[in-house]
């Protein structure tokens, strides 16, 4: 059976995996610095013999294997993202962070291993497919997003890309188990900066000022009655204002009022929607007042959208290779953000999760003592190796 090949080649690979998950989870790079993970995976992917390109917007490496002689041959790309976080960790490990205040908290770094197994396997399965793969480390993806660079720089063409793949390793799932969903997965998380520029004053005479305090309260209290009241409540929308500043002192009534929010859905429309709403609310409350305001707003990651028959060569692949009672759909989307979605807007995509936690426990992403056992890696290569000869198949 081709599934129990896969298990015996990943099983074969795990223990230099795991020394490349622990040598990357040692040495943790923040976004835009990932030079010696990159570095790693380029060098890894060229003894395999895949035709490697690298610095590509800034971090990024694109290894390529062809493996067919037909020009219409499919080619499949699988992405991971290299980046750690800045989070000084605290988990007793002896391959703990070397970095101080560096920490990869996410899982990126079991994302790379991850990536560069399932090239191990792949390599060694060439015989049994005929299409061509394009291994992806992305650079950034816990900032201002390495995917979108990298498509810029041209890494869907020649060949060209016909679909793509991902994973998260999830802390929220228990260990070992695949989630999958068709679909809307992950949010668009966009944000804005607001000034509300008003008139200071003496606290005493409010009515010879243009106070901005109970004019960003006002603001605040709206921009929940858009989710609320605005928004189709079977929709999914989120506006969090995550910080306000403003003001020195008691008797003092200050000029302007700054506020950082995040807005996030998962539907196009929906999206367009609410940055026309929040804009709308702040300046009508301004204008009743008479204050000024200056609004940045932001589009960040677009949503991960799945594409339907992506998703189910996934769910497929990984019954065969864990059994149907470790593969769940997964229900509800998420309201985090990943710009694995950049990929998903150019070709049929999808992005699944691969679950970490002990049983009856949450590991928590971006947290000082994240962390997962080394054992899921094999699991994560084998679904992959499956997935992507299945794909040629389909
Ligand atoms: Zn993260
Ligand atoms: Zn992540």
């Amino acid at each position: 059976m081709r599934e129990e090949k896969i298990l015996k080649k990943a099983a074969e690979i795990e223990n230099r995996i795991i020394e490349i998950r622990h040598q990357i989870h040692q040495n943790p790079e923040l976004s835009f610095a990932e030079k010696e993970t990159a570095n790693l995976a380029a060098d890894e992917m060229k003894k395999l013999g895949f035709k490697v390109e690298e610095n590509i917007f800034g971090t990024g490496v694109c290894a390529s294997f062809l493996n067919s002689d037909s020009d219409d041959a499919k080619t499949l790309l699988i992405r991971a993202d290299m980046d750690a976080l800045p989070v000084e960790e605290k988990n007793d490990l002896d391959y703990k962070s070397k970095n101080k205040g560096v920490m990869h908290a996410c899982g990126h770094d079991g994302h790379t291993a991850i990536l560069i197994g399932t090239a191990m396997v792949l390599k060694e399965l060439a015989a049994e497919f005929n299409g061509n793969l394009k291994f992806i480390f992305q650079p950034g993806e816990e900032t201002s997003g390495g995917a979108e660079g990298m498509i810029k720089a041209g890494v869907l063409e020649d060949p060209k890309v016909d679909a793509a793949m991902g994973l998260h390793l999830w802390g929220s799932t228990e260990e070992g188990i695949v989630e999958y969903k068709s679909g809307p997965l992950m949010a668009s998380p966009d944000r804005f900066n607001l000034k509300i520029i008003g008139k200071g004053g003496h606290a005493a005479r409010p009515h010879n000022t243009i106070d901005p305090i109970p004019i960003a309260a006002q603001i605040i209290s709206s921009l929940q009655n858009i989710v609320s009241r605005r928004i189709d409540p079977l929709e999914s929308a989120v506006i969090s204002v995550g910080k306000i500043e403003a003001g020195q002192t008691h008797n003092v009534i200050p000029d302007e009022v700054e506020i950082k929010a995040t807005v996030r859905s998962l539907k196009k429309d929906i999206r367009e929607k609410l940055a026309e709403y929040v804009e709308s609310v702040i300046k009508n409350i301004c204008e009743i007042y008479g204050a000024e305001y200056e609004l940045e707003y932001i589009f960040g990651y677009p949503a991960v959208i799945n594409d339907p028959k992506m998703t189910d060569i996934i769910k497929k692949a990984a019954q065969k290779i864990l059994g149907k009672e470790k593969v769940r759909k997964k229900e509800k989307a998420e309201m985090g953000g990943e710009d694995f979605s950049y990929f998903g807007r150019e070709v049929p995509a999808v992005f699944y999760y691969l679950g970490i936690a002990p049983q009856g426990e949450i590991v928590n992403h971006h947290q000082s003592d994240f962390k997962f056992n080394d054992s899921v890696l094999k699991t994560g290569v084998a679904v992959m190796a499956q997935a992507a000869l299945d794909y040629f198949e389909a």
